[in-house]
């Protein structure tokens, strides 16, 4: 089966100025997935958001749609915040490793596994429904990390649940710091 050529960053923010340039003319299509603490929904962990005012002017654009893969796996907000264990965001999806939440010392903690997998399978699926070419991701989060996720409890490359699913798949994944110019080498078709 022939690879699916991913999108560059470069060429995902080309298609956004030709649509910018068009707009008015016709109304904007989604095809970018982001996550919705960064268009300013509040569903972090703490009950926050992460507002990016860019990503939020791409789903007010109509460019984008906003999806939080912890919430749409079932997990209230506030809740506990999460880690890897034993293997990366595809092991995950993959069932070769946990995500488990992180308690104080003495407190066990919960496997929270099966709602990152279910949203993981959720974000896709909306993903596959628009089409979606890229998306751009919370980085350090195990659901949404793009470049760097916690481990049990160090942080290291890698990237989360979603974030992998994603990419295994020939969406391509970007950080908001890449989105936003902070960008850092990284090679998007690595699921
Ligand atoms: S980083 Fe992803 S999973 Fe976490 S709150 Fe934001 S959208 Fe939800």
């Amino acid at each position: 089966m022939l690879k699916k050529t991913v999108m560059t960053l470069q060429q995902a923010q080309q298609r956004l100025a030709k649509e910018n340039a068009k707009s008015g003319e016709t109304p904007a299509q989604p095809w970018l997935v982001v996550s919705a603490c960064l268009a300013g929904e509040k569903c972090r962990y703490n009950g926050g958001d992460r507002l990016d005012p860019a990503v939020k002017a791409l789903v007010e654009q109509g460019h984008a749609v906003a999806m939080c893969p912890e919430r749409e796996g079932g997990l209230p907000t506030p809740r506990q915040p999460a880690h890897l264990e034993g293997g990366l965001g595809f092991d995950v999806v993959a069932g070769l490793a946990r995500v488990l939440t992180r308690t104080p010392p003495g407190v066990t903690a919960q496997d929270v596994t099966r709602n990152f997998r279910d949203g993981a399978w959720k974000t896709m699926a909306k993903a596959r429904e628009i089409n979606a070419q890229a998306a751009i991701l919370k980085d350090g989060s195990p659901s949404c990390g793009v470049h760097r996720v916690t481990l049990e409890g160090t942080e290291v490359e890698g990237r989360g649940a979603t974030a992998a699913l994603l990419a295994h798949n020939g969406v391509a994944v970007f950080s908001e710091e890449d989105w936003a110019g902070e960008n850092r080498t990284h090679d998007a078709s690595v699921g």
